[in-house]
């Protein structure tokens, strides 16, 4: 690459797009720094189902065994009633068949770790700070530091997630792109919780609400809540009562699950929306991930479309030799219909998560006990779990990635 080209590139948020971009423009040769205002590496959250190209980016990355050794292999979603009978549900071994093997539920901060230990030694790594202010001038981006002085760099890329301040800074307020799914998500691990049903995701819902528990090692369990009212609460005092206010009636194992809420000092709580924007870019300043495009937790496939998205920027960056206008192109032709695609999926398929009336909840049952006649569950679920996308092979001039 020419010394005349662009060389720093400052990446905000260390997230699952943060590092793979980091790791793959290293391998391209460019000086990636990553800023997160975290101070540190974020742990527990929710687990996130995990296939496809993102699959294929971290074999690239050398991260297949650690992912499976993190990671579980779900063999059942059950659906049950108030008393804890199964009313409805299917094995997952179409998944795993569909995928050839390579599917994995693992936590989403585990992901984030791995990909994160690829790249401690290849990038600058900034912890506990962030971005105030960006200047796009014609040949750098100027930027200003919560702490510390401010710095020059030749790109900035915004990955820090759906509520992304790069994306505030650059294109505007977050309401000019966010489109509301009208559903709130929240989720919770807490030890010794019994029963377990081990490598089972248990699942109770009614009208307008779920919650499901899934058993992760070391005798945690993680819990995860959707309901049908987009609510906002800041707190995590405030969070609980939304909870409580939600869940407080409900049968199945709710009253034990809001007294262990009590005990939990961390609750992932959002509301659901996807990011719909017209230009991933502005000048020397891109998104990635769900800073540009949510797809939300609907879609199932938002850590991998992050990887996917981080892999091909970094890619066409490498093959433009730095022309960012050029990279930022293709980047993003080559990637938006197939985003779009999958935001309307999540979209159709956001009213099966937590139905909003009693006859809803039954039809998605039937839906689910249909998967679970193997011919019909290839059908059904095939379209979505078949990447429809090729990965394009770069050149990583910067030697062997791994
Ligand atoms: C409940 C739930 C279930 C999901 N299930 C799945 C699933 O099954 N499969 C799947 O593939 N995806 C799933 N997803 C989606 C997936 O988690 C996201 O799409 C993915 O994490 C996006 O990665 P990202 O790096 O773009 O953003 P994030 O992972 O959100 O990372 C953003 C990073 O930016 C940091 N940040 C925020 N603000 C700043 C700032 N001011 N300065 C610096 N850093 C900042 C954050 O701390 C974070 O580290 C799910 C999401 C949810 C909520």
């Amino acid at each position: 690459m020419s010394d005349t080209l662009p060389r720093s590139v400052l990446i905000s948020g260390a997230g699952i797009a943060g590092p793979t971009l980091a790791f793959w423009l290293s391998a391209a040769g460019f000086k990636p720094t990553i800023i997160e205002h975290a101070p540190a590496l974020r742990s527990g959250g929710y687990v996130i189902d995990f296939w496809g190209l993102g699959y294929d980016i971290a074999e690239r990355m050398g991260l297949e065994n650690e992912i499976n050794e993190a990671g579980y292999h779900i063999r059942e979603l059950r659906v049950v009633n108030g008393d804890g009978e199964r009313v409805a549900g299917f094995g997952t071994r179409v998944f795993s068949d569909l995928t050839g093997g390579r599917y994995v539920t693992l936590p989403r901060s585990e992901l984030s770790k791995l990909s994160f230990a690829k790249i401690e030694n290849r990038a600058e790594t900034i912890f506990g700070n962030e971005i105030t202010g960006l200047q796009d001038q014609p040949d750098h981006v100027q930027v200003q530091f919560k702490h510390g002085v401010e710095r020059r760099f030749d790109l900035v890329i915004g990955a820090d997630g759906l509520h992304s301040p790069v994306r505030r800074l650059a294109f505007g307020p977050q309401d000019r792109f966010e489109k509301r799914l009208g559903y709130t998500v929240a989720a919770f691990e807490t030890q010794g919780y019994r029963p377990r049903d081990e490598d089972v995701y248990v699942m109770y819902g009614e009208p307008g609400r779920m919650v499901g528990r899934v058993a992760l090692r070391d005798d945690r369990t993680l819990f995860l809540f959707v309901f049908a009212k987009d609510i906002g609460a800041d707190d995590l005092p405030a969070q609980r009562a939304a909870l409580r206010a939600e869940y407080g009636g409900g049968e199945w194992e709710c009253p034990r699950i809001l007294d262990a809420l009590d005990g939990a000092d961390e609750l992932y709580f959002d509301r659901v929306s996807q990011i719909k924007m017209p230009r991933w870019s502005r000048g020397r300043i891109a998104l990635v991930g769900d800073a540009a495009f949510c797809v939300s937790l609907m879609a199932g496939q938002g850590s991998a479309l992050a990887m996917t998205a981080a892999y091909v920027l970094a890619g066409e960056l490498a093959k433009a030799q730095g022309r960012h206008e050029e990279a930022f192109g293709n980047y993003e032709r080559i990637l938006r219909n197939y985003i779009v695609g999958k935001q309307k999926g999540a979209e159709r398929f956001a009213s099966a998560f937590a139905p909003r009336t009693r006859w809803g909840l039954i039809f998605r049952n039937q839906m689910l006990n249909l998967a679970s006649i193997p011919g019909l569950a290839r059908l059904a679920v095939g379209r979505d779990i078949v990447d429809k996308l090729k990965l394009p092979d770069y050149c990583w001039p910067a030697s062997d990635p791994r």
